[in-house]
């Protein structure tokens, strides 16, 4: 695949003489600078006798390019945690640093368009649309883009070779295996270049034999691309191959010394 191109500029000057200036667009690769931080986050749901909290202070550090896992029981908060990564929520209190941009600080709009341009989802349930082509499944995230048609095909086919999948374009979910249609998933997320990619539990709806291909390809983006991964997962032998493993119990995260 190609090399990422510019994103056209997401943030808007002129947020107003509190907000930082925003990089416009972001950067790329700034030095050694985090490609994410959370600091000091918490989430508490719910007020008064049903409050909860969810994360405890959370810090977390993912330097460009890194391949992590986060893991925990049930209930732990790593859908939690996920989503606060993913701008769907945001904390109750403390900082989200997006490569040094305070996230929390953004408008609506600016989260929607930093989750477009620089973040991709893959989901445990694959979440294709049923009766929809792979290419056309692929080409989703581009079309909400308003990116032309001729070159929403050409980037789909590019993201469903790069997962091996050219030859099933025009073929819909149920033509597919579940590891096939996490494939397409896949390339759904990756057809618009993120700079980092959000998996919770991208295998844990497949057999060992497709988990395997499917984390052998989430590496081997993770290598050729420089698309950096945080994906939740229950399986500690796929864990022990990412770069760090995270462990989150009762909404208190901590680094696992690798
Ligand atoms: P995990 O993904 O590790 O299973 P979650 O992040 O989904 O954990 O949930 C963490 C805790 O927060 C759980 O106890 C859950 O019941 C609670 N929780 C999650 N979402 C909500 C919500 N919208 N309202 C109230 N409690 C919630």
């Amino acid at each position: 695949m190609n090399a990422t191109p510019s994103p056209p500029a997401p943030f808007p000057a002129g947020e107003g003489s509190q907000s930082p200036s925003p990089p416009a667009p972001l950067p790329a690769g700034v030095g050694s600078e985090a490609l994410i931080e959370l600091r000091e986050v918490t989430k508490v749901y719910g007020q008064g006798p049903a409050e909860f909290q969810a994360l405890r202070g959370v810090n977390l550090r993912i330097d460009p390019g890194e391949f992590v896992a986060i893991m925990g029981p049930s209930g732990s908060g790593k859908s939690t945690a996920m989503n606060i990564l993913g701008c769907l929520d945001s904390p109750t209190s403390g900082a989200y640093l997006f490569r040094g941009l305070h996230v929390e600080r953004l408008s609506r709009n600016q989260r929607a368009l930093l989750r477009r341009y620089y973040l991709g989802f893959v989901f445990q349930g694959f979440n294709l649309l049923a009766r929809t082509t792979a290419l056309e499944n692929v080409e989703l995230p581009l079309l909400y883009r308003g990116e032309p048609r001729a070159a929403r095909h050409a980037r789909a086919r590019e993201a469903l070779d790069a997962v091996g999948l050219g030859q099933w374009e025009q073929h819909t979910p149920a033509e597919l295996s579940g590891g096939q249609q996490q494939r397409v998933a896949i390339a759904r997320a990756i057809v618009t270049h993120p700079t980092i990619l959000l998996a919770d539990e991208p295998t844990g709806n497949l057999d060992r034999h497709s988990a395997e291909q499917v984390f052998e390809l989430m590496l081997e983006l993770n290598r050729d691309l420089g698309t950096s991964f945080v994906v939740v997962t229950h399986d500690s032998g796929l864990a022990a191959r990412m770069d760090a493993v995270w462990r989150l119990a009762d909404g208190v995260l901590v680094k696992e010394s690798c």
